[in-house]
Parts: structure tokens; sequence; C-alpha cells
């Protein structure tokens, strides 16, 4: 085999994302993402690079999120020297993302270390902040449907799929036209959402990886907005606090946008709504800087994005701040980060609030395996924080309508806007019973050659 694609993430999983490319005598990456939920997918991070970062020559990354860009630090850290090609909006985005992460990394092994409950003595961190900050000087970025060559005669073109601020899918191939078309659909977002634009159309491809989150489920929109309603207000009727985890950068914004549309339509009473992350606060910003790749409903004035900004929204900056909120009382919402509650300031407020049959706890994304997120969906009656047992009475609900990933109906109205099939399609990030019901549906729907690779599989590519 000439060119090869080897599988190194995302593989009959939802994280991790990683696709390295060797062709045209080049090893290139397609993204870098980190392995999050159960323990053994999570002591992926740690291994080695099966190649040596030293001899990759680029990166391509499709966009912002931790299981897509959340390893780069690393690389860079063990000799990765090459540039990370990605669009502007994903430069702004992991700006924020990664020297975040990092120093997550270094509190949690800062803290495991004080309180000893790491098996590692010392803990360590994955990467540090600093590693961040040095890996941000590496990023290149280009615009959305630029052609920009990127090693040997290779070529990369960022195309949008509506999936967050700067998302987009990949079109790889060789500059000179003499080889075939590698799609790397990174994560698929949604039709007739507000905020992003819909996905662009496919294009002709040789090769195509398509992500399969919700590949066995369809998202409810039309009541879902009045589901949220009900929530907040038997949330408020108690004098309780709704805790929403969200994903710092893509649900916030979202989730702060539904809060304000029931507000103005007065479904809801306007209930202070401290939005915890620096990060999202931060990421917020960004959405004025690229105002011109959002959906038409959201309007920029006097430099904020209206649409977001709730009657009583209230930023919580400091970790003083923070825990302030923590001891306040009811009626509220606190919205905080991380979206499957596997760290982040969300934590404390779990931690404080899930004891508390008042509260109510509302997952708004996918909660991957073994992740406390997914444990407390399925009916947990006791999660594990910061090395303690604590109780859960609150309420526990989710809202798979609010989620950035496209649902199985979506995927394949997405697939039908390809000018044809490509010779070969692999399902990618995605647990295997929604990879295998995707899968079903796809050679019934379509009748495309459709596969579903291992973790590590080696496959030819045309380029
Ligand atoms: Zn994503």
């Amino acid at each position: 085999m000439s060119s090869t694609l080897t599988f190194l993430g995302a593989a009959r999983t939802v994280t991790g994302s990683r696709y390295l490319v060797e062709a045209a005598g080049r090893r290139i990456l397609v993204d870098c993402g980190m392995f999050q939920g159960l323990k053994e997918l999570r002591l992926r991070n740690w291994a080695d690079s099966p190649v040596p970062p030293a001899t990759i020559d680029a990166v391509v990354l499709t966009h912002a999120h931790l299981d897509h860009c959340g390893m780069l630090p690393r690389l860079v850290a063990q000799g990765f020297k090459g540039r990370i090609f990605c669009t502007p909006g994903t430069q702004d985005l992991c700006s924020v993302v990664l020297p975040d992460a990092g120093r997550l990394q270094e509190e949690e092994a800062e803290r495991a270390n004080r309180k000893g409950y790491s098996k590692h003595r010392p803990a360590k961190p994955l990467f540090t902040e600093e590693q961040a900050m040095v890996t941000l000087s590496r990023l290149q970025p280009v615009g959305y449907e630029r052609p920009i060559p990127i090693a040997n005669g290779l070529e990369v073109e960022f195309i949008p799929t509506g999936h967050l601020l700067g998302a987009a899918y990949v079109r790889m191939r060789r500059a000179d036209g003499t080889a075939g078309t590698v799609i790397f659909g990174g994560d698929l977002g949604r039709y007739n959402r507000p905020i992003l634009q819909d996905p662009a159309a496919g294009s002709k491809a040789d090769v195509l990886l398509v992500e399969s989150t919700y590949g066995d489920r369809e998202h409810l929109n039309g009541d879902e907005q009045d589901r949220l309603a009900a929530i907040i207000n038997d949330t408020a009727a108690q004098q309780g606090k709704l805790i929403i985890p969200a994903f710092a950068i893509g649900r916030v914004e979202e989730v702060l946008y539904s809060i304000k549309k029931l507000e103005d339509a007065k479904k809801i009473l306007a209930l202070p709504v401290y939005v915890d992350s620096p990060m999202a606060l931060e990421a917020l910003k960004f959405y004025q800087r690229h105002a011109g790749e959002l959906d038409n409903d959201i309007a920029v004035r006097r430099g904020e994005v209206s649409a977001f900004c709730t009657a009583r929204f209230t930023p919580v900056a400091s970790a003083q701040e923070s825990r302030a909120v923590t001891e306040r009382g009811g009626p509220a919402i606190i919205v905080s980060a991380s979206g499957m509650a596997t760290g982040g300031r969300v934590l404390h407020h779990l931690a404080s609030g899930l004891p508390d049959a008042r509260n109510t706890v509302l997952f708004v994304g996918f909660q991957a395996a073994g992740t406390r997120g997914r444990q407390l969906i399925e009916g947990s009656h006791e999660v594990k924080i910061h090395g303690q047992f604590v109780p859960v009475a609150a309420r526990i609900e989710k809202l798979n309508g609010m989620s950035a990933h496209a649902d199985a109906s979506e995927i394949v109205r997405w697939l039908r806007t390809f000018p044809g099939p490509p010779a070969v399609t692999y399902l990618v990030h995605g647990e295997p019973s929604a990879q295998d019901t995707l899968k079903t549906r796809l050679d019934r729907e379509l009748a495309w050659n459709v596969q579903i690779p291992r973790h590590g599989d080696r496959v030819p590519l045309p380029l």
C-alpha cells in the first residue's frame, strides 16, 4: 500500500479522534483528540504515539472540541515540529480551550497529590498550561473553502459543518488533481438550528469518514423548549437550583439562547443565570468576531450577541465567586463545564447540589460511557467526585435536542447531499450500538459500501 490511513482514535468510541495519513512520502495527522470516559480509553492518552511525533509533517484540525484537539500540546511537547492547520474560528476557540485543559490537568494532579487519591505518586498532568500556550503558536489559520498546500503536493480545504464555531470537514487531495479525494467529516452539526448555519453539502469523495454519535437515535425537537420551560419552572417552584453541565464551547451558547427565548416568551420567570466557566465567557466573545459565519437569527448589537443575554445573566469569573454561587440558595440556573461532568467547576456544584432533592441536573449533550454524566443519566444513586462518594437525590434530566451532533436522519440527509457514493465510507466517532444501527440503515437506504473500522486498523487511501 503506498498511501494509507490508520485509525488511531474515535474507532468504535466517541472520543480521541485521530487519523494518521501516510501519503506522498509524508505523515499527516487529522485531529489529535483526547480520549475521555472509560478508564481503558483514558489510559490511551498516556501511551506513546504509534509514530514518533517528530516524523509527523503536519496536523489538520477539524474543530476545537477537546476530543479532537486535546492531545496537541502533548504531541508538540514530545517533538512534533510542524504546523497545525485549522480555521480562524477553531484557532480562536483553541486559544481558550487548550490552556484551560492544561490548567485543569495541573490542578487535578496537584489535588490528587494533596489528597493522595491517585495510584501514581506523584500524579502528573498530561500536559501543562505552558505547553498548551506553546502549541497555540503552531496553529495556522486558513479560511473556509480555500485550498491550501500542506505537504509535498497534498492540499486540504475546510468546509463548514455547523457543529461549532469554526468546525469543518476536511477535503484532502493532491493539488495537481492526479489522485483521489478523501473527506474527513469531522463532527456533523444539525439542520434548522439557531446560532450556526446548516452543514454545507458534501462533495465528490472516494473515501469518506463520517461520525455516528447518534447513529441509533433521533432528536425530538418539537417540544424541547416546552420541556426546558417545565424543568426550569418545576425546579424554581421548589426553590431549587438547576445545574446544567455544558461543554464550555458550543453548548453554553445554545443553553443561553434557549433560556433567553423562554424569558422573552414569558414562559419562565427571569431567574439568575450564573455562567460559571471562564472559558465559556471567553468563547462567547468570539461569536462577535465571527458574526458572518453565524445563522441569520443571531444579531450582534452594541458589540454583544444579544441572543445570549438573559435578563439576570451573571458571569462568574473567580473561583471565590464560584464557591459563593455554590453556597447561595435557589432558585437559580447554573451553567458550568465540563459537559460530561468529567472535570471543571461543575463538579463543585454537583458535589453540593446532588444530595438535595429540590435541585435538578440537566444534561444537554452526549454522555460518553464511563463519564459521571452517563452514570447520572443511567440512574446511579451515588457518584464519586474528588475522591468522595456523593449521594444523588436531585432530579436528573436530559435534553438530546440541544445536542451539537446530527441525529441519524440528519446524518442520512447529509450523506444524500454527496454527488455519488464514495468507494468506501467509514463510520467513526460512535459507540458500537449506534454504529451498527446506522450501518444497517445506510445499507438499506443508500446501499453504499459502509465499513466500521477498529482501533489501529490501517486501510489504503487513493492519495
Ligand atoms: Zn465536536
